[in-house]
């Protein structure tokens, strides 16, 4: 009781000139973490959405995929990201009935296929579905787009052969073999733009490689920003990514060099449908117009993988970052992390999502009625729809400046 009393007595004692030495630190050097958020701007994140948008629905296997990722290279050179990349991979669909189904999709509303019974109150990933749901689906009906102009631009179908991706790396100062992987997928489906699925999270990633490779920022630990190809077909260009170059990770190649092709992995971090928001579907199965107030960012890992536990950290750390440094929507973490290109990864590193809702249990009971579908276009989104989106920059972007030790010079 007397301990706790004379520490309280000494904190009154010099709380003042302790407050005000304080202040000036601050002024002269502000938080470096402060200041990299404070370069993400969300007309910028807009305008880069709405690039993407020029390329139709960037089908996985057309030429207007092909074309995009030829965009998001020249982006990731013009922010002088380091050693820009591409993998080179196989596509060939599956001889399946529904070839554009996701592995994994797990229990739909309405189950298509009727393969036998299913449990219809699971969701992907392990959650269990609440409340009303409504119907969701691909489209692939062209004539579901009423704007000729977009029907015309994503008509071209897909064909199997030859995929890239691109990726590009932030090398850390002081251990350039250690790196976090932050990824988004830039193909979609369904006949729109897909603005939202994932143009929202290929624009997060582009985002935060142009701040991070900025010259005035310096990183201890290395950063990959990475934009995956295939995600709609099955997560094939992040498996192809794993399978490639999981035995490169932390080989100094050549020998002496420094250089490290592929630093060891250290987490994963993927973004996936960032924007929309809107609550439960009601009961005649339509979305309230607006973002609801309570908009959240949804941080997920997979309780079920190897690495559950450095993953629940890593969530965490995310949640914090929120806290501090994001402007509007809050974040919340939870454990079913599902069909994402995150998947390819949990079992060999702490791999968490992030995205606008819980992907099982909401977005997969019909929270997002834009999901595949021919309105995820760019014209569909409010600001306060994108500015969700930036929120969830505003949480990566902080929290991996506090994980690679970034600085300003
Ligand atoms: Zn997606």
């Amino acid at each position: 009781m007397l301990r706790v009393f004379l520490s309280i007595a000494m904190l009154i004692t010099v709380a003042s000139p302790v407050a005000s030495q304080d202040t000036t630190r601050t002024a002269a050097a502000p938080d470096p973490v402060a200041r990299l958020v404070a370069r993400l701007d969300l007309e910028r994140y807009k305008a880069t959405i709405k690039s993407l948008t020029q390329f139709g629905d960037r089908r996985q296997g057309t030429a207007r995929n092909l074309a995009a990722v030829d965009w998001i290279e020249q982006q990731l050179r013009s922010y002088g990201c380091s050693d820009v990349s591409r993998l080179t991979y196989e596509f060939q669909p599956p001889s399946s009935p529904s070839p554009e189904g996701r592995g994994g999709q797990g229990v739909r509303a309405g189950g298509r296929g009727g393969q036998g019974v299913r449990d219809t109150t699971r969701a992907a990933g392990g959650g269990r579905y609440r409340g009303i749901r409504a119907r969701t689906g691909v489209n692939t009906d062209s004539l579901r787009q009423p704007d000729a102009k977009l029907r015309a631009l994503d008509a071209e179908a897909s064909a199997p052969g030859q995929r890239q991706e691109v990726y590009c790396t932030k090398i850390g100062a002081t251990h350039p073999n250690e790196m976090y992987i932050v990824g988004g997928h830039m193909d979609g489906i369904g006949w729109g733009e897909a603005a939202n699925d994932d143009g929202s999270g290929t624009a997060l990633v582009l985002e935060l490689a142009r701040i991070f490779s900025a010259s005035d920022v310096t990183t201890d630990r290395s950063i990959r920003f990475a934009l995956w190809n295939n995600e709609e077909t099955g997560l094939n260009g992040a498996r192809a990514y794993v399978e490639q170059r999981q035995a490169l990770q932390g080989k100094e190649d050549p020998a002496g060099s420094g250089k490290y092709p592929e630093p060891t992995w250290l987490g994963m971090i993927q973004h996936d449908m960032m924007l929309f928001d809107h609550g439960m579907p009601r009961a005649d199965g339509t979305l309230s117009p607006e973002q609801r107030p309570e908009a959240d960012v949804n941080i997920e890992f997979q309780s079920n993988s190897k690495f559950a536990e450095a993953a629940q950290r890593l969530a965490w750390v995310f949640h914090t970052a929120n806290e501090k440094y994001a402007t509007d929507y809050p974040a919340s973490v939870g454990p079913h992390m599902t069909n994402t290109d995150s998947g390819p990864f949990q079992d060999l590193v702490a791999a968490i999502s992030l995205r606008e809702n819980e992907r099982g249990m909401q977005i997969g009971a019909g929270w997002d009625p834009n999901w595949h579908q021919p309105t995820d276009r760019y014209s569909t989104y409010s600001d306060k729809d994108f500015r969700l989106g930036l929120n969830a920059a505003q949480t990566t972007l902080a929290a991996l400046a506090g994980l690679v030790g970034a600085a300003i010079r």
